[in-house]
């Protein structure tokens, strides 16, 4: 059985999301050939030199299910895509380049972040290209600490401000770039996250069935793709609430 999951954002401020990771690691993942984290794992990365003690009990947690034989891979999001090989190092993960096609069963899968989908947002998209190439990642890599926080809090604004502007066909993925894609790559399924619209898509391309699955967000729920020789099932899961201290109760 391998898991997918995506788009957890990751943050010492959400204590439900975290404990409901920390459950997944110590359980269904446990049972897993591997797991696949296909990006925005963290909500926000500035490099693998600025861990806070929060962000490394994440990576000995995953460290701790690699150490048991599960295989962790890991695909950069649009907020972590400064994740890099310490991390992964540390962590016992392969980092996996977006686009990735993989092998699940005897059937090629193609795994993406998803942002790369959504071409009609012009803006990010132009702003996408100049910060992956790898120049641009070396000079922000080197920058000051002080400078890198400036400036994922910027983006961070900026990326929020601008989602709620855009009309929401624009922050979904284009039509016509999924088939396109995926018969660049020859396959039948693709699996991303990023859009937070979970749902399994059937499509034709071609003559040929094919379905476009995406994964969801854990903000109110997690959600988690299982993947088995009966096929693909995507499912969402209730965090388990958090213990209420009420004032005066022990
Ligand atoms: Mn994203």
């Amino acid at each position: 059985m391998i898991l997918l999951i995506s788009d957890l954002h990751l943050i010492d401020a959400r204590p439900d999301i975290t404990r409901a990771f920390l459950d997944l690691l110590g359980g269904r993942a446990r049972a897993a050939e591997a797991l696949y984290i296909l990006g925005d794992f963290f909500e926000v990365w500035i490099g693998d030199d600025a861990m806070t003690p929060y962000q490394l009990s994440i990576c000995q947690a995953l460290r701790e299910l690699s150490d048991s034989g599960t295989q962790v891979f890991l695909m950069h999001g649009n907020r972590d895509f400064m994740l890099g090989q310490a991390f992964c190092k540390a962590a016992g993960a392969t980092l996996l380049k977006d686009p990735s096609v993989v092998d699940f069963y005897g059937e090629p899968v193609l795994l993406m972040h998803g942002d790369s989908l959504c071409t009609r947002d012009e803006a990010y998209m132009r702003m996408r290209r100049y910060l992956r190439n790898p120049l641009s990642l070396w000079i922000l890599r080197h920058l000051p600490l002080r400078t890198r926080r400036k400036l994922a809090r910027k983006l961070r604004n900026e990326s929020r401000a601008q989602t709620r502007m855009k009309a929401n066909d624009i922050v979904d993925v284009t039509p016509d770039e999924v088939p396109r894609v995926m018969q660049e790559h020859g396959v039948r399924t693709l699996v991303h996250g990023h859009t937070h619209r979970p749902a399994i898509h059937k499509l034709q391309i071609g003559e040929q069935a094919a379905k476009r699955i995406v994964l969801g967000d854990w903000d109110r729920q997690g959600w988690a793709l299982q993947v088995d020789e009966q096929g693909f099932q995507l499912a969402a899961f209730d965090f388990v609430p958090t213990q209420l201290a009420l004032p005066g109760s022990p």
